[in-house]
């Protein structure tokens, strides 16, 4: 399966991202986690990452869809792979659309978390005193939130009209929402290798 997780900042994607790719045997890719390990490293994609990371902005496009379209490149890609924080702007959707088009793969489905905008908060909050992420400061949440609002929320309306859209509740047990996004894509043909 080829599979996108949207969701805002704090919307639980990257812990989904992990479990659901996991349990159906394909790579969870998410880009901000090879952004993070690339500023940790400081290479230089690393180095151009961390200022737009830093203030809560979206790093260039141009930047983001050469990094996405080599790892979308290596083999493991090839049973499926899970998206996750990629695409986040409309011109990343018309360059995802040139890879997939490219090789003979389609995207099957889009899955979206929704969590009202205060319990975001509270768990980015949460997690900057857990984690440490220098992203996860009141001012650059806000930041973030709005990013989302801005650029980010309006691929749902163009991916539900390709009709592969899918909201899915977001709020809730770790292992409850989990539960709720397999029920989904089992009902969609995804079939689990645990
Ligand atoms: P995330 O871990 O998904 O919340 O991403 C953390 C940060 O990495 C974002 O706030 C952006 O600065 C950057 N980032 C991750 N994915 C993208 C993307 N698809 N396009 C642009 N910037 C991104």
């Amino acid at each position: 399966m080829r599979l996108l997780l949207m969701g805002p900042p704090g919307s639980g994607k990257g812990t989904q991202a992990t479990r659901i790719a996991a349990g159906l045997g394909i790579p969870a890719i998410s880009t901000g986690d090879i952004f993070r390990a690339n500023v940790a490293d400081a290479t230089p994609l690393g180095r151009v990452a961390r200022e737009y990371m830093d203030a809560g902005e979206y790093v260039p496009d141009q930047v983001t869809n050469a990094m996405v379209r080599d790892r979308l490149a290596h083999p493991d890609c090839e049973p499926g792979f899970l998206l996750d924080g990629y695409p986040r702007t409309l011109q990343q959707v018309h360059e995802l659309d040139s890879f997939l088009d490219e090789g003979t793969n389609r995207l099957d489905a889009v899955v979206e978390l929704v969590v009202d905008r205060d319990v975001l908060v509270d768990r980015l909050l949460l997690r900057a005193r857990s984690e440490g992420r220098a992203d996860d400061t009141l001012d650059v949440i806000r930041r973030r939130q709005e990013v989302y609002a801005e650029q980010t929320a309006p691929l749902t309306a163009e991916y539900a009209a390709r009709g592969l859209l899918h909201a899915v509740d977001g709020d809730g047990q770790v292992e409850l929402v989990s539960e709720r996004i397999t029920g989904l894509l089992a009902g969609l043909g995804a079939t689990s290798t645990r």
